[in-house]
Formats: C-alpha cells, structure tokens, sequence
C-alpha cells in the first residue's frame, strides 16, 4: 500500500452502495474491478472478460450481495478494453438491461471484431513503421486475435456524451470523457460524495499505459495518447475528490498526489530517452529494447506505445525530430 492508495476506500464506497466485484481475466493485469450500483436503476459498471470463469464469479460475487443478474436495469460501459465490456453483451441478453456508453465508443462495442481487426491493421502499421521486426509483428497479430475471444459486441441502448448526468434514485453522476489510456475512457463524478468511478484513467499501483489507438476518424493522423492522457489527467486534478475507484488495483485517496507523481515520472521518462537519443539516432523498437532489454513478445506494442508517448512530448517541445529512412522512423536530437 502506497500513500495515495487504500483497501479501505472499497468499504467506504460500499457504505454508500457501490460494491466492488473483482472479476478474474487472463491478461497479465490481473483481476479487472467491476461496480455494483446498489440504487434505482440496479447497475453494473464494466462487466469483465467474455470467459466462463469470469460470468462465474460475477454471478456468484453479484449473489453474495443478495442481487441476481436477471435484476440488473443499466450496464455502464467505462471504455473500449475487453477486460471491461467482454461480458456486456451477455449480461444484457439475461437481463435486459440497458447498456450506456461514451458516444465514442459505440462503434468499438457494437461492432467489436470488425473494429479490433482495424486496431490491429493499424498497430501493425505503426509497429513495422517505427522499426519491431515482422516476425514480432506477425507473433503479436496472432496473439491479438486469441485475445479477441475475451470481447464481445453488445447493442448501446443510451449513448452518453461528455457532460451528462446519469440520476439514480439516491445519487446523480456526472459524466467526463477523460481519453488518452484508450479514445473512449470515461470517468463518472458523484459530486455530492466526492467519489470518482475512474476506471483504467487513474490507477494507484500502475501508471496506465497510454495505448496508440487507431484514429477515432477515420483518415486522421496518429493519436498523441500520451500528450492526451496527461491533458486528461489535469482535468482529473483539478476535481475535488475524497475517493477515486479504479478499474484495477486498491482505491486511491490523494489523486492530486497520485496525478503529481505520474507527471513526474512521464518527465524522468522523457528525459531518459531524451538521453539515449542524444546518444545516438534510434527506432522507436530500440530505444524500447535500451529500457527494458528484450521484451515479451506480448508486451512489444505496450513498450512501443510507452516510447512512443514520450517522443510525442520531445517532438512537441522541439527537442527531437523524426527522420525516415526506408519506411522506417529514427528519432534524432535537434
Ligand atoms: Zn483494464
């Protein structure tokens, strides 16, 4: 337990009726933290992964609190992941619940396997351009499609956009689109408890990795989800906020602490490769390799994507720039 985070905050929250259910996944993040909103309309926040075991222990965690599934009214969808909506569209099939989501993610849950295979056209794209190798490439599209088996579509019945209220009988939420981990993240503000529902956006023991996604547009150029996470974050530090609940991990107390501390972190980062740049023109893939040495196969587009967010912030402060060379992208200092 670190000084921002706290087991506790579980009780707190569910001294007002928001129970966590810690749902198992089986991605390297471990359990994923779903939301019972024991209130009128009955409501889940996040459903966990498409898999047996997962629909299991919701079933029986949702029974442990004197509820069925068959109860719930309202499925709320924090963003795109498939350790969150996975079991969205089954749990509204046995329910009839409504499903709600962000409007910019819509697509992604109602069309989920046309659009990860976009996703995933588009990271190969970004992973060959910035230097991983194609048998690297090749193993991680193969990996992403078994992963896909752990998401599934479901139909959006109420579209949210930034800024809504959602009103339950004791409670009302305001919602926030806060993107830069995936473009659809969403955060729900209970203003009059100062309690958060903050999903993947702000996590206590891990700093949420900000993802390159495909373009919400269609043609539009590459996402800066670093440089956008950090835009988001500072929304998020500026709230007042007794308690954060994440979608993986403890509950977090001081997220202006938190905030400040990733902030820092993200400069160290920047700095860091700054360094090795400095050293010597590199590949978004080698300056990955010069971090962490050589890493997992599956983790090759996080580390990308963590490189990547940090040599937006250094070409956006005029302190590298991009030079291609043979369709592939080196990074120099200026
Ligand atoms: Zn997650």
């Amino acid at each position: 337990m670190s000084a921002t985070t706290a087991p506790e905050g579980f009780e707190v929250a569910a001294a007002t009726g928001v129970h966590r259910l810690s749902i198992p996944t089986p991605f390297a993040v471990g359990r994923v933290n779903c939301y019972l909103i024991d209130d009128e309309p009955l409501t889940l926040v996040d459903a966990g992964p498409n898999s047996g075991t997962s629909f299991d222990e919701l079933t029986r965690a949702l029974a442990s609190l004197g509820k069925s599934l068959e109860e719930i009214e309202l499925v709320i969808v924090s963003h795109q992941h498939i350790d969150h909506l996975g079991l969205v569209g089954l749990v509204a099939a046995r329910s009839g619940a409504d499903v709600a989501t962000i409007d910019h993610a819509v697509p992604m849950v109602e069309r989920f396997a046309e659009e990860m295979q976009a996703d995933d056209d588009f990271a190969t794209a970004t992973m060959l351009r910035h230097g991983i190798p194609e048998d690297v490439v090749r193993a991680l599209q193969s990996v992403s499609r078994a992963f896909r088996a752990w998401g599934a579509p479901a139909k959006v019945t109420r579209v949210l956009h930034d800024g809504d209220t959602i009103d339950f009988r004791d409670r009302s939420w305001k919602v926030h689109w806060r993107p830069g981990h995936s473009p659809t993240d969403t955060v729900f503000e209970d203003a009059e408890r100062r309690m958060l529902i903050a999903a993947d956006h702000l996590l206590g023991h891990i700093s949420s990795n900000p993802l390159i996604t495909r373009p919400l547009d269609a043609d539009g150029e590459r996402p800066q989800s670093l440089v956008t996470y950090l835009d988001s974050l500072t929304e998020t530090r500026a709230m007042d906020l007794d308690l954060v609940l994440p979608g993986h991990g403890d509950p977090v107390t001081d997220h202006r602490k938190l905030i400040d501390d990733r902030f820092a972190g993200h400069r160290r980062r920047a700095d860091k490769l700054h360094r090795l740049i400095a050293d010597r023109p590199r590949s978004a893939h080698e300056l990955a390799q010069a971090l962490w040495g050589n890493i997992a196969v599956t983790q090759a587009y996080l580390t990308l994507s963590e490189v990547l967010g940090h040599t937006d912030l250094l070409l956006n402060a005029g302190r590298v720039r991009e030079v291609e060379d043979g369709g592939t992208v080196r990074f120099e200092a200026t």
